[in-house]
């Protein structure tokens, strides 16, 4: 441990932190220096028992030895291999092994480095896809309020969060977004997937009507959306989904970025919910977050309408120096070997049901306004404080933290999706902390 610098640094103005409030952190800085199995460690060497998997993606939990070592390994043998029209032999491994994981017939996998590399890379494939098989009108691009596909203009244009976009003026034309399925009135304190909602989906058709399905090219949607407040697809929801897209010809991408890996008891939501899409992104818990990694999956029908069946030969024209990393697919390699060894999506089926119990406990606590879960997710939303949304969040984030427990705010609902190898004494734990900073605030 010496070696290892885990002391307070004594300039924090040159780091522009991502997502965050600069001003209020450079006073009040919180640090995390080292993590170790389910528990990160401050630089004075206290433990914060990791509720959320870093940002949803430490899935193995933290500071996995097999993994490390696979990164070591590697760095020493090749550090980095140019990617456009050469390769190394982990890049093929890593996506054959991805490919085992994804839904049969899905089996092509183009790497990125994120999540929003992911979103951009998909959208992409979808309009080189249509074009490619003579439909190049096929331009518009549909997403769904409260989704959330990353940074990239694709995926921001795409996404439905309004204060993302604010900044950035111009975003990509013909886009259009269907409706979320957060029905409070309806679904309050469901267990699992809700009730009500599926006719929902039915917004696509009046898309189409509207615009017609020759000028459409995608729908991208997260299966469950996680960073926007944990919104459960309703029953029967995903399926007519499904059903219009392939009525018009219309692909349907998932956004598998928070839902892949195991944190639905399965390794894509594809799989839990029995509903295929044709294209879905990934990245996160591909590496256990140890890397930087992210791909695309797409049909195998995809692939050879660009591959090979381009009419004017041009195959995808796009790609990232990294995709493919050599460290990253070593790192991938591993994670998805310990996955598999280690059993942990059946590790996560088995302790969902306590995860459930334990999260809809809190319903009777005061202030709290409905609480959602699916897999090891839950979201606890609190009533917002008049005038100042986001605030209950924020200070009931804070609180935990300083009593051990690091949640996720996301406006004022708390968003929990803990390593897969939560046991039930943790899972008491968190409840328990977040039990007495929730009353605290009351
Ligand atoms: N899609 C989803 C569903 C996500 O949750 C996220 C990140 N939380 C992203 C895309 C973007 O990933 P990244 O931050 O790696 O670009």
């Amino acid at each position: 441990m010496d070696d290892i610098r885990v002391s307070r640094p004594n300039d924090l103005e040159s780091l522009w932190m991502p997502y965050s409030d600069n001003r209020y952190f450079k006073a009040n800085p919180r640090l995390l220096a080292r993590a170790s199995g389910m528990s990160y460690y401050t630089p004075d060497n206290r433990e914060v028992l990791d509720a959320t998997a870093g940002l949803w993606c430490s899935n193995a939990g933290h500071g996995r030895r097999e993994i490390v070592e696979a990164i070591q390994r590697q760095a020493e043998v090749l550090d980095f291999a140019p990617t456009f029209n050469l390769g190394h032999p982990l890049a093929f491994e890593a996506a054959s092994r991805v490919a085992e994981l994804t839904p049969p017939g899905m089996d092509r996998v183009f790497f990125t480095n994120s999540g929003s590399e992911s979103a951009d890379t998909a959208l992409k494939i979808a309009l080189a896809y249509h074009r490619a098989r003579g439909q190049s009108q096929r331009v518009r691009l549909i997403g769904r309020e409260r989704g959330y596909h990353g940074v990239g203009f694709g995926g921001m244009s795409v996404g439905g969060i309004g204060p993302n976009r604010k900044q950035f003026g111009a975003m990509l034309p013909y886009t259009d977004h269907l409706p979320h399925t957060h029905l409070p009135e309806q679904n309050r304190f469901s267990r699992g997937q809700p009730r009500h909602g599926a006719h929902l989906a039915e917004a696509l058709e009046s898309i189409v009507a509207l615009h017609g399905a020759e000028t459409i090219a995608a729908v991208m949607i997260e299966p469950v959306a996680g960073s926007t407040g944990v919104l459960v697809p309703p029953h029967g929801y995903l399926q007519r989904l499904r059903e219009i897209c392939t009525a018009h010809g219309i692909l349907l991408i998932y956004d598998e970025v928070i839902t892949g890996f195991g944190r639905l008891g399965t390794s894509f939501a594809a799989e839990r919910f029995d509903v295929t899409p044709d294209i879905m992104t990934m990245a996160k818990g591909l590496t256990n977050a140890a890397v930087p990694m992210g791909a695309v999956a797409t049909s195998n029908d995809i692939y050879d309408a660009i591959v090979n069946g381009s009419p004017d030969g041009i195959e995808l024209f796009h790609g990232y120096t990294y995709s493919g990393h050599p460290l990253a697919s070593a790192a991938a390699i591993a994670t998805l070997e310990l996955h598999r060894s280690e059993d942990l999506n059946g590790r996560a089926r088995k302790i969902e049901p306590y995860w459930q119990d334990a999260m809809h406990s809190l319903a009777d606590a005061p202030g709290v306004a409905d609480v959602r879960d699916f897999g090891l997710i839950g979201g606890i939303e609190l009533t917002s404080r008049p005038g100042a949304a986001g605030a209950r969040g924020t200070e009931v984030f804070r609180r935990c933290f300083d009593k051990g427990v690091l949640v996720r705010a996301t406006g004022d609902i708390i968003a929990m999706s803990p390593p897969l190898i939560v046991e039930p004494s943790h899972v008491d734990r968190i409840v328990e902390t977040l039990r007495e900073a929730i009353a605290a605030i009351h």
